[in-house]
């Protein structure tokens, strides 16, 4: 009986640490498309072209994020410009991935 109220516990804890994951990486994934939406937004007003570089220090691009600050990865990760504008940003956790491009200019809305 102790038995299976552990197991049980067990595979709960196992269930609530991978939802806990998955929100995270949900969010680091959200940041990291705001990151490449201001990169492509700052790119078009500065008059950039697709393969310049850029960097996620520069305040002239962050003051297109909220609060002007760059997002955090919730799993403490790391973030990294793409190689150039044409390219995503990335984050060093494993999975927090953008898997797709955020076209120049952003989305149409
Ligand atoms: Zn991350």
């Amino acid at each position: 009986m102790a038995a299976t109220i552990g197991i049980l516990l067990f595979i709960g804890a196992l269930y609530s640490e991978d939802t806990k994951q998955n929100r995270r990486q949900m969010e680091c994934v959200s940041n990291l498309m705001q990151i490449d939406g201001v990169s492509q937004a700052w790119a078009l007003e500065s008059k950039k072209a697709v393969t310049d570089t850029y960097s996620l220090t520069d305040t002239t691009m962050l003051q297109y994020t909220k609060g002007s600050v760059l997002p955090i990865c919730p799993s403490g990760g790391t973030y990294t410009p793409g190689t150039n504008l044409n390219d995503v940003p990335r984050c060093n956790v494993p999975g927090h991935q953008l898997l797709y491009k955020t076209p120049m200019g952003g989305y149409p809305r």
